[in-house]
């Protein structure tokens, strides 16, 4: 069972500054950590190659060169191999762009049986590469899945989550799922991991190497731009009334019907 993880690299904090004239978060100076829906997304991996006894787990990513720092991680979380796809051709990449990029890489590495992401990631939080990756690979996909029930004779049987409940669903293979975190509780590093992490290698694969249209990646390729990011401006008040509990009422209502809202 040969399984592709995508991974992605997200500041580990919500105390994130943007650059005004990019509109790009200033990642310099911020602790990074695997997006953690990715974490569900790795351990599914480990546990799939675990279950049915062959094949390697090889992590992905895109993103800049300190993110070889999570693929290490990734490594030492039970990844076989580990792929860094680094090059300033892919900055600025919107999800679709980021989609190709990964599929290209993929279409590299060659035999694959699942491709694993997370449901979304916490940073641009748009839920969208999995599905896109899917379309570009010309294989099928499945969303929030939170069992991988059986995998057998090219075909996978999941449960995904949906509003009210769950759906049983069969696809061939190879195909890509999305995870949720309710399909398991991620392992700490062992230190057989830890180890191995510090010197396996992380192949780090720029745009010639994985034989992309240049016009397809990074800003040039995006279709979509993060035109403005803010901060709502928070207002808030607040008033303590004093006295009997009657008076504290009758203010309250006062306050209320002075909003206009009652
Ligand atoms: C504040 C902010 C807002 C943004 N808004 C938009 C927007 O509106 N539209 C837009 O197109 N882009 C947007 N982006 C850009 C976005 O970060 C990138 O396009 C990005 O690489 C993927 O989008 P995502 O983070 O939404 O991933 P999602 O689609 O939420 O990620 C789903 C899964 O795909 C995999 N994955 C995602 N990115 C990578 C990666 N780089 N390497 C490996 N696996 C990956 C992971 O398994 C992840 O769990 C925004 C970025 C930021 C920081």
């Amino acid at each position: 069972m040969n399984v592709i993880v995508c991974l992605k690299q997200v500041p580990g904090t919500t105390d994130v500054k943007v650059n005004p004239q990019t509109n790009t978060l200033i990642r310099q100076g911020v602790e990074n950590v695997i997006n953690p829906f990715d974490t569900y997304a790795l351990e599914e991996g480990v546990r799939t190659k675990e279950r049915y006894g062959e094949g390697k787990v090889t992590a992905m990513s895109m993103g800049p060169l300190q993110a070889e720092a999570v693929m290490r991680e990734a490594i030492s979380l039970g990844a076989d191999e580990a792929v860094l796809l680094s090059d300033k051709a892919f900055a600025g990449a919107d999800t679709w762009a980021t989609a190709y990029t990964l599929a290209q890489a993929i279409n590299k590495i060659g035999q694959h049986d699942i491709i694993i992401c997370g449901r979304q990631t916490i940073d641009g939080d748009t839920g969208q590469v999995g599905p896109e990756l899917a379309e570009i690979l010309e294989i099928p996909f499945v969303a929030y899945v939170s069992q991988i029930e059986e995998i057998a004779d090219g075909r996978i049987r999941v449960q995904r989550m949906v509003e009210e409940g769950h759906e049983v669903i069969e696809s061939s293979l190879p195909a890509v799922i999305t995870v949720v975190k309710e399909i398991n509780v991620p392992r700490l590093p062992s230190l057989r991991g830890i180890t191995r992490s510090k010197s396996a290698p992380v192949a780090i694969w720029s745009a010639r190497e994985i034989g992309v249209d240049e016009s397809r990646v990074g800003l040039a390729g995006s279709f979509t731009k993060v035109i403005k990011v803010f901060f709502p401006q928070r207002v808030s008040q607040s008033e303590v009334f004093q006295g009997e509990m009657e008076s504290q009422v009758d203010c309250l209502i006062d306050r209320l019907k002075d909003t206009g809202l009652t």
